[in-house]
């Protein structure tokens, strides 16, 4: 010890633990991946720490711009959906939140169909109004009409399909046609498709969203729902196949300080191999379910693209059933009730059922409903919905009889047919 330094106590032990000389050997493999958790990422020189990349997933400079856990989400995210880059955020809201502040600026307008996910509207009206970018609502079942409301100033138009409360399916491909002759960016809400049901990269499946291939130019997916499949985390995920804007968005990403935890991260990918297996029952209950809805009275509208009839079935069955019988669609569906019933008899069906739990969300192993009110949510009652209360079902991994058995006895014991 020299003379000069202050006489401190010394503890070894504890400097021998945080750098304990000892490196496990590499060449682990498992089928679950690592969970690589860091803020602080070492570089063994300032010299490599100034010309470290960050941005093309060479390199690692901060927890916050990916470790080997997030890269290996995002590239798998990439191979579900057919992209080609993608950037992780803490939810599915978070994911549009992201795309709306990347590419537009004061001035720009965005252009939202009038069934498009709540929050993303809300959001429109709220920060995105006072950045001074202006929204308008467009008619999701009528290419016309989104192409009639894009202004020069339409910077960003957003497409879901199908909506996710009312469930009307667009036609999707000619939705992207009509931005395309316009030059305006297209971003789709592809949570409910989750890259199973349809490529969003590659509409016409004539290609792999590559040149000459019908896409959208940016795919926003709450991991939340299937690729989670737990309702027990929540992320999102943009997904493009251009570098120039990949990079806008990561940029924006950035400087927002969006990230997400190594951990969640962990259990999406564990979720991920199975993803096809549970969103396939999930679709196979729903359908069970909507078939004996039909046969109730007290249905007055079935919501569901698989099914005949419903809003939007004709795109459905162009775009993710062009093998007839082979196509997939999710495990949500939504019923009005008809307007026979008041509010407080659905509300009492909805807390009667047992195996149902009340509560938002989709993509789990439970069962759920939620009543909503189309009234306050549209801009105007659309003409091909019924009139009544819409009761929205997102259907679980239980078994379809049970859940059937569970819808009857509520029916019964709430919605008397006299
Ligand atoms: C759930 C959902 C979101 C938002 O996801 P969160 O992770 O809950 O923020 C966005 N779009 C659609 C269609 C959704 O269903």
């Amino acid at each position: 010890m020299q003379k000069d330094l202050p006489n401190l106590p010394s503890v070894p032990s504890v400097t021998g633990l945080i750098h304990h000389p000892y490196m496990a050997p590499g060449g682990f493999e498992a089928p679950q991946p690592g969970v690589f958790k860091a803020s602080t990422v070492y570089f063994p020189t300032v010299a490599d720490m100034r010309q470290r990349e960050w941005k093309d997933k060479s390199a690692y400079t901060y927890g916050l711009h990916g470790t080997p856990t997030t890269y290996l989400l995002e590239e798998r995210l990439c191979a579900l959906e057919g992209g080609l880059q993608c950037v992780l955020v803490p939810s599915g809201l978070a994911a549009l939140a992201l795309v709306a502040l990347a590419v537009m600026k004061t001035g720009d307008e965005v252009l939202i169909p009038d069934n498009a996910y709540g929050p993303n509207k809300a959001l429109a009206a709220g920060e995105l109004r006072h950045f001074g970018i202006t929204h308008r609502f467009y008619d999701p079942m009528d290419p016309d009409d989104l192409a009639r409301q894009i202004t020069p100033s339409s910077r960003l138009v957003w497409l879901e399909a199908p909506g996710s409360v009312s469930m009307e399916f667009p036609d999707l491909p000619e939705m992207v046609r009509r931005c395309r002759e316009r030059g305006v960016l297209c971003a789709l809400d592809n949570t409910w498709g989750a890259g199973l049901a349809f490529k969003p990269f590659d509409l016409l499946a004539d290609g792999d969203g590559g040149e000459g291939s019908l896409a959208v130019d940016i795919s926003a997916h709450a991991l939340t729902k299937y690729p989670s499949g737990g309702g027990d985390v929540l992320m999102g995920s943009v997904i493009t196949r251009d570098a120039a804007l990949h990079l806008q968005i990561k940029l924006c990403h950035m400087r927002l300080g969006l990230g997400v935890a190594a951990n969640d991260a962990e259990t999406v990918l564990r979720s991920l191999p199975s993803i096809a297996l549970r969103y396939a029952a999930h679709d196979q209950t729903a359908r069970a379910l909507a078939a004996w809805w039909q046969t109730q009275p007290q249905c007055a509208q079935l919501m569901h693209p698989a099914f005949e009839g419903a809003p939007g079935h004709a795109q459905w069955q162009a775009l993710c059933d062009r093998e007839p019988g082979t196509g997939l669609a999710a495990g949500l569906f939504s019923v009005m009730i008809d307007a026979r019933y008041s509010q407080a008899q659905v509300d009492a069906f909805c807390d009667g059922l047992k195996l149902f739990k009340i509560g938002y969300s989709w993509g789990g192993p439970v069962s759920l409903v939620v009543p909503y009110d189309i009234a306050s949510m549209r801009q105007s009652w659309p003409s091909h919905l019924k009139p009544g209360i819409l009761v929205r079902f997102s259907t679980g991994l239980e078994s379809a009889q049970d859940l059937i058995l569970d819808l009857h006895q509520a029916v019964q014991a709430h919605l008397p047919m006299a």
